[in-house]
């Protein structure tokens, strides 16, 4: 099956966490390498793309104004490894706004992001709205990209309804369906702005009925695949959505069809 996973980062070795690790990576060290050969085995290669944040670096984006371009570089290098694989997004730092705004108009308009994202306030450390947040979300509409916008907790999600009311122009996917504790006040927001998705990375995608309540109440045109690789498993991921009870058409939409609609990419 055919599929755009909207949603994974590049994370450096650090030996203490689990964002190093790859899922599948053949024993050695790891790197960008292990990166592209794990993806490169997986189920996502069978004609599928992924797009890639960057993860690590961005908790230093407060105190370190060039923390934004090494933590996208890292990203952009992955990417341009094996570019039928993979897909660049760009992560904005709020507190360095004039260099990031900058940066999203190279990367979108020379570098070949397709979104913005992912937004991730609680690791960044910065507010989920604001003047800074704004901006952001103006300059994506204005590029034409989407924004990806990290949400695993009421007010996270409730912020995310905000901005989409703010700024109609902006395609928000929300990340994670709300998250997987409050994932039915991220679905009634989502369900209630036309300019919000949701997409189905981290555990809301194999945790209990959270896809089936989802398509019930959003629908298939409303949902994105996500993994959050490489801290979850996308052949294990992959496989939930081919299970979900579905028509294949619909199957199709949540697997690429949308993530390809909204990136005005085609596969
Ligand atoms: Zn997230």
């Amino acid at each position: 099956m055919r599929v755009i996973d909207v949603h994974s980062h590049i994370y450096r070795e650090n030996g203490h966490d689990p964002g190093w690790e790859i899922p599948q990576a053949a024993p050695g060290p790891i790197g960008p390498e292990s990166y592209v050969d794990a993806v490169g085995r997986s189920r996502l290669a069978q004609g599928g793309r992924m797009v890639v944040y960057a993860g690590s670096g961005i908790e230093k984006f407060r105190e370190d104004a060039t923390a934004v371009r090494g933590a996208n570089e890292a990203a952009a290098e992955l990417v341009a490894m094996a570019p039928e694989l993979f897909i660049l997004g760009f992560t904005p730092d709020p507190f360095h706004l004039q260099e990031t705004l900058c940066m999203m108009e190279e990367w979108v308009k020379e570098r070949g992001a397709k979104i913005v994202g992912e937004i991730v306030p609680y690791i960044a450390g910065h507010e989920r709205e604001g003047p800074e947040i704004d901006a952001v979300y103006e300059k994506a509409a204005e590029l034409g990209v989407p924004l990806n916008n990290h949400s695993s907790t009421t007010e996270d999600s409730a912020a995310i309804g905000r901005l989409a009311e703010k700024h109609p122009e902006a395609r928000i996917i929300m990340a994670h369906i709300g998250g997987t504790w409050a994932f039915r006040d991220g679905i009634k927001v989502a369900r209630a702005h036309e300019n919000i998705w949701a997409d189905t990375s981290g555990w809301p995608m194999v945790a209990g009925g959270i896809m089936e309540i989802a398509l019930r109440e959003l629908g298939a045109s409303k949902l994105v695949f996500g993994t959050d690789y490489p801290l979850c498993d996308i052949d294990s991921w992959v496989s939930r959505l081919e299970r979900l009870p579905v028509s294949d058409e619909d199957r199709e939409r949540i697997a690429w069809r949308n993530a390809a609609d909204l990136m005005g990419i085609g596969l």
